[in-house]
């Protein structure tokens, strides 16, 4: 478990912990993202972490050739993808398996796995996005 806090609290500490963990009211079923302690749509302030599985399509996507900030550990050149999670509205930044350097395509389906980011000296957990075979 990391140690922070603050509304999205769970979903890193749920990828910390191997699970994909999204907000959701339970009183209307909107899913919150960025993460919240109230609800947007109806104001109730109950909500609820679920299990996510980490399929989704890809949004938006950008392949970064040159280094900056807090990208030391990473291999260049290396892709950044924004994805949409399949059954709720939430999109996630994460970085994807690229092995083959093919330009993704908007709409692409992809699985993720939980992997992580070296940042100074702390290791990240990050959303490893690959394509569907
Ligand atoms: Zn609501």
């Amino acid at each position: 478990m990391l140690l922070i806090d603050g509304a999205d609290a769970p979903y890193w500490n749920g990828l910390a912990d191997g699970a994909l963990m999204l907000p959701r009211c339970e009183a209307c079923g909107t899913w919150l993202w960025p993460a919240s302690d109230r609800c947007g749509s109806c104001g109730s302030i109950q909500v609820a972490w679920i299990e996510r599985a980490m399929t989704g399509t890809i949004f938006s996507w950008t392949r970064t050739w040159h280094r900056f900030g807090f990208t030391e550990a990473l291999d260049l050149p290396f892709v950044s993808i924004v994805a949409t999670v399949d059954d709720c509205d939430i999109r996630l930044l994460g970085r994807l398996d690229d092995p083959d350097q093919l330009d993704p395509q908007i709409g692409e389906a992809i699985s993720g796995r939980i992997g992580s980011t070296r940042v100074e000296n702390r290791d990240i957990p990050t959303i490893i996005w690959s394509r569907n075979a």
